[in-house]
């Protein structure tokens, strides 16, 4: 029997509110440089950042909010790579941790247009509901300031209990919070990776959310929006009973 249900948040509940030419606005301003049409492209994806870095951050990468910002910050350094060549370093860094903090501000975020209601369908249910976030520790304002809290039982961010996924103990850690068994929880993420094989190494049910329908298919339910949650599992308690 499900009873819970565990969200990621990062283009799961919320998604940043600003296009990438705004982005590049910022940076050109905070680099006092500008940057042209031509590199104006969208960034590199930070998914695939985040698997190469793997390595050597382990399974580190969100566990503190120092490490949270170096991630980011080498991440904006890749991303301006060409078109910041001949800058020293620490300035790029310093326009890296300048937007870094730019997106804690609960502006830079909105909620996908299905959130709210999805959310609350869950909680029609009776169903416990958390969040559980590779996020510094300025998550719960940005989920606070979109209402998005008052819908939920606990929000769990990395970097305030010291794990990030894909380690199996933020999860293990939620469900201590929920006081819910593994077993009882499904996991809702973007990330086949973080979310999928994170969750379901500690024991959760996980679910895919592809919002674009570019997933392959893979082994675990996958909706293209929040709305289809929970009748998936409606139909996973349907059928155990
Ligand atoms: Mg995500």
């Amino acid at each position: 029997m499900i009873r819970a249900i565990f969200y990621d948040a990062g283009h799961t509940l919320v998604k940043p509110r600003a296009e990438f030419d705004e982005v590049w606005d910022f940076l050109a301003h905070q680099l006092g440089i500008s940057i042209g049409e031509e590199h104006r492209g969208p960034f590199p994806d930070v998914a695939a950042f985040f698997y190469s870095r793997l390595g050597e951050d382990g399974l580190g990468s969100y566990a503190s909010d120092r490490a949270a910002l170096a991630f980011w910050t080498e991440y904006y350094a890749f991303a301006l790579r060409d078109i910041a060549r001949d800058l020293p370093i620490e300035r790029i860094h310093s326009a890296g941790g300048a937007l870094y903090d730019w997106y804690n501000d609960p502006e830079q975020w909105q909620p996908f247009p299905e959130t709210i209601a999805a959310l609350e369908s869950g909680r029609a249910r009776g169903l416990v509901q958390g969040v559980v976030s590779d996020w510094g520790s300025e998550l719960l304002p940005i989920l606070h300031a979109h209402e998005i809290t008052r819908l939920m039982d606990f929000v769990v961010a990395s970097a305030v209990v010291g794990s990030s996924k894909p380690h199996r103990d933020i999860f293990l850690y939620a469900l201590g919070r929920a006081n819910v068994a593994a077993d009882e929880t499904v996991y809702v993420g973007d990330s086949y990776l973080a979310d999928v094989l994170g969750s379901r190494s500690a024991g959760l049910h996980p679910i895919l959310i592809d919002r674009d329908g570019t997933s392959p298919p893979i082994d675990v339910p996958v909706v293209r929006s929040l709305a289809d949650v929970v009748a998936v599992v409606d139909r996973m308690n349907a059928g155990e009973s």
